[in-house]
């Protein structure tokens, strides 16, 4: 890998995901908010794309969470990360779960250098936080992204509420989150990914909240983006 495709990484991040790794399938520990919010986000990705046989990457995939149900969904699914543990992880439950994900270790800017526009989907989801550069990920995702293809990023804003919940609340009061998950100063404003998207040249399909229900484990999209939010994406068709 060149020096180019990995600077874009914090060492410190990767290491809080390699530690927590073996919990990545234990739907009652310190991934349950992930494995709580997925279908809601399936569904949203699946009603706007066909992921039936579509060529699909998930950058920063983790244990496979979402890679797992896209695939399972008919997409050919090829997910990175750059942690390793998780992708161990990953890589041994497929084998349960019985689906085929092409799990490698590897950035979004490096893939984008090897593959250029060749994924119909790109997903992106509470993945940009917790890079160096949020930006450059955009734009590798916008490069890795065939014409007319689209782009599903996710994250949590940056304000005083977003403080509250997503890292007092859920941290240090519900627990949900081991303490440290998330800085507020990498949170990212929809305006901000917005506009890194919009200099990409990809469209702005959607911006829409997620809210979490951690008492009844629930999720439903719409509503207010102050705390979680997804953006919907597409890249321009080249004669458009
Ligand atoms: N996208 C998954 C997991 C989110 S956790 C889901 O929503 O279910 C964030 C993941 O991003 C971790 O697995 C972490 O190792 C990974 N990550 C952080 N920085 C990265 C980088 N620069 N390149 C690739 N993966 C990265």
């Amino acid at each position: 890998m060149t020096d180019q495709a990995t600077i874009n990484v914090d060492r410190k991040e990767i290491d809080k995901f390699e530690g927590l790794a073996e919990r990545w399938w234990d739907t009652e520990g310190d991934f349950k908010p992930l494995h709580d919010i997925n279908p809601a986000r399936v569904t949203y990705i699946s009603e706007r794309a066909d992921l039936e046989n579509a060529r699909v990457l998930d950058i920063g995939c983790g244990g496979g969470i979402l890679a797992e149900s896209m695939a399972a969904r008919g997409a050919r699914v090829t997910a990175i990360d750059m942690a390793e543990a998780p992708l161990a992880v990953a890589r041994i439950h497929q084998l349960k779960s019985g689906v085929d994900v092409d799990y490698r270790h590897s950035t979004a800017e490096q893939e984008a250098q090897e593959a250029p526009g060749a994924y119909d989907l790109v997903t992106c989801l509470e993945m940009l936080e917790h890079v160096p550069d949020p930006s450059s990920v955009v734009a590798a995702c916008a490069r890795l992204t065939r014409p007319g293809g689209q782009i599903f990023f996710s994250t949590i804003n940056r304000n005083p509420k977003s403080f509250l919940m997503a890292i007092v609340g859920a941290e240090y009061v519900l627990r949900l989150l081991p303490k440290g998950t998330h800085e507020y100063e990498k949170l990212i404003r929809p305006a901000e990914l917005c506009a890194w998207a919009r200099k990409a040249d990809l469209s702005v399909e959607e911006i829409i909240g997620m809210h979490y229900n951690p008492f009844t484990r629930t999720c439903t999209l719409g509503g207010s983006v102050h705390v979680n939010y997804l953006v919907h994406a597409r890249r321009e068709d080249e004669e458009t």
